[in-house]
């Protein structure tokens, strides 16, 4: 067993509260491509231009018919992976609290997470801009975009889009969680988005440890976090969970 690996087992075998931190690089094996980097939306799609909520304001038609479509197809299709599953694994071994994610997937709650905060929303929800009423996105038209509300609002998707806050319950309960937690598992995030970046370092000053999965090392690397595991969050999530696994039986 990679020394990484061991050290990360024996973090987690001795926590009494384990939280979760992920990002867009734990659904990269799900074929949902990151934030940044190449093949990633925004070469394509400026995000001032198509991800600020002035810019939906604007023109809801346009994001409906570019970004939002696009999405929907990529994220549709899309089925959780060994990462995801593996937090659900720990959460039934009694190893894995809440999970907090910046993805809006709902890949987490697909594997079988049951506590998982969507810190920037998630996108397979829509609300109404003039009532607030929700909709599942598969229940409105696609045909007509934007959809309509039978009130004739425009829906949006429940995500937080640039220029918007974090849902006060959302940051309530994540900056508990990170104050609360023994140990943090942080896998698949660039940790350059805040306030979602700032979790680790709350529960790193509360005398948590950190430990990272990524294939690169990140800000929080040899800073915040103790140990980083390098590599895929599938196959290192599998490593770990199946060695935390044969020690707990
Ligand atoms: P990011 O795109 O900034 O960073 C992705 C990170 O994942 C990088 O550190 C990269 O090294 C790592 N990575 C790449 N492949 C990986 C793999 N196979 N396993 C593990 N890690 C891997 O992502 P971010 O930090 O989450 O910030 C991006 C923002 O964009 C988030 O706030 C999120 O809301 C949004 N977003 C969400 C999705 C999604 O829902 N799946 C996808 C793209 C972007
Ligand atoms: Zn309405």
């Amino acid at each position: 067993m990679r020394e990484e690996i061991a050290k990360a087992v024996e973090y987690l075998l001795s926590s009494r509260r384990t939280v979760a931190l992920t990002g867009a690089g734990i659904s990269v094996e799900s074929g949902i491509p990151p934030f940044r980097g190449p093949g990633s939306l925004w070469e394509k799609f400026d995000p001032m231009e198509y991800a600020h909520i002035n810019a939906f304001l604007k023109d809801p038609e346009k994001i409906w018919k570019t970004l939002i479509a696009e999405m929907r197809d990529v994220l549709m299709n899309a089925a959780p992976n060994a990462g995801h599953f593996g937090l659900a694994r720990l959460e039934k071994l009694g190893l894995m609290g809440t999970v907090i994610t910046q993805n809006i997937d709902g890949l987490h709650q697909k594997a079988g997470s049951t506590d998982v905060i969507e810190f920037h929303g998630n996108f397979a929800w829509l609300s109404c801009l003039e009532c607030g009423i929700r909709k599942e996105i598969g229940q409105v038209n696609a045909a007509d975009l934007p959809p309509r509300c039978d009130c004739g609002g425009i829906f949006r998707p429940d995500c937080v889009f640039f220029g918007e806050l974090i849902p006060p319950e959302a940051l309530d309960r994540s900056q508990q969680a990170s104050a609360q937690c023994d140990v943090m598992l942080v896998v698949g995030t660039s940790a350059t988005v805040q306030p979602a970046a700032y979790m680790p370092v709350i529960a790193r000053q509360r005398g948590a440890a950190i430990i990272e999965i990524n294939p690169e090392p990140t800000p929080l690397t040899g800073t915040t976090s103790q140990v980083l595991v390098q590599g895929k969050a599938g196959e290192v999530m599998n490593e770990l969970v199946s060695a935390v696994e044969s020690l707990k039986k």
